[in-house]
């Protein structure tokens, strides 16, 4: 099995290890079955109620996700 591909910095929570990959949003075959064709984002509520998509249906962002914690930040600098 391929090992995981590791960022330089550590994650800014707990300091563990971020491993690199991407967020999706799609669909899953029980969700078509069960609400058809229906468009999922990604939203960010903030601590005031004010909402913002952060991912639209069918995108990708890259992403980083500690392997301790399990904090994910997306998109961001360089790695
Ligand atoms: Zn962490």
């Amino acid at each position: 099995m391929d090992e995981p591909t590791i960022t330089a910095k550590p994650c800014p929570d707990c300091g563990g290890r971020l491993e690199l990959g991407v967020a999706r949003v799609r669909g899953t075959l029980w969700g078509l079955l069960t609400f058809g064709l229906s468009r999922q984002h990604l939203w960010w509520v903030g601590s005031r109620g004010t909402e913002t998509v952060l991912m639209r249906s069918g995108t990708q962002e890259r992403a980083r996700r500690c392997e301790s914690c399990g904090l994910v930040l997306l998109g961001g600098g360089a790695p």
